[in-house]
């Protein structure tokens, strides 16, 4: 039962990356060995991270930091205690990268979705389009919340 809960979250992982591309975080800390291991890093991992490949998969799997190893996100346990199937687990993972994809096309060029829309709220040069990536940022914020990266 267990790996079978295993393979689902797998497979939603494959379909999301949501945790590595700037999405629900902005970085990653390293602990003390990893810094001294990658000290060209600077204690921490920018998001979207580098190491992310265009199918989701993390390049660096085996040797991942630890923050990354040991986070699995509200909705990923949830659906291995089959509180969620897997196809509702991935309509709430797709509303997300909606979101994200309104920031990116209101704030375009690389960067987290985060802070690309902190920065454009603080210092954008329109207005309006503010008030459309504040509204697109805390849409983002909520759902990420509610499904993600509540305790349980
Ligand atoms: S956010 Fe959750 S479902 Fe998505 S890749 Fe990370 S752990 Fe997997
Ligand atoms: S190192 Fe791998 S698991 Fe960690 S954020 Fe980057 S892509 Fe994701």
């Amino acid at each position: 039962m267990l790996n079978i809960a295993r393979v689902a979250l797998g497979q939603l992982c494959l379909k999301c990356g949501l945790c590595c591309d700037g999405t629900l975080f902005t970085h990653v800390a390293l602990t003390d060995d990893e810094q001294k291991r990658h000290p060209q890093l600077g204690g921490v991992i920018r998001q979207p991270c580098p190491a992310l490949k265009a199918n989701t998969e993390c390049s660096v799997y085996a040797d991942r930091p630890k923050g990354c190893s040991r986070f699995v996100c509200m909705l990923g346990r949830a659906l291995e205690d089959g509180e969620v199937g897997l196809d509702e687990a991935v309509v709430l993972v797709n509303e997300l990268k909606a979101l994200r994809g309104r920031i990116d096309a209101l704030v375009p060029g690389p960067g987290s979705p985060l802070s690309k829309a902190r920065q454009y709220e603080d210092r954008g040069p329109d207005s309006e389009v503010a008030v459309e990536v504040r509204e697109a940022r805390r849409g983002l914020e909520a759902l990420s919340r509610r499904h993600f990266l509540g305790r349980r």
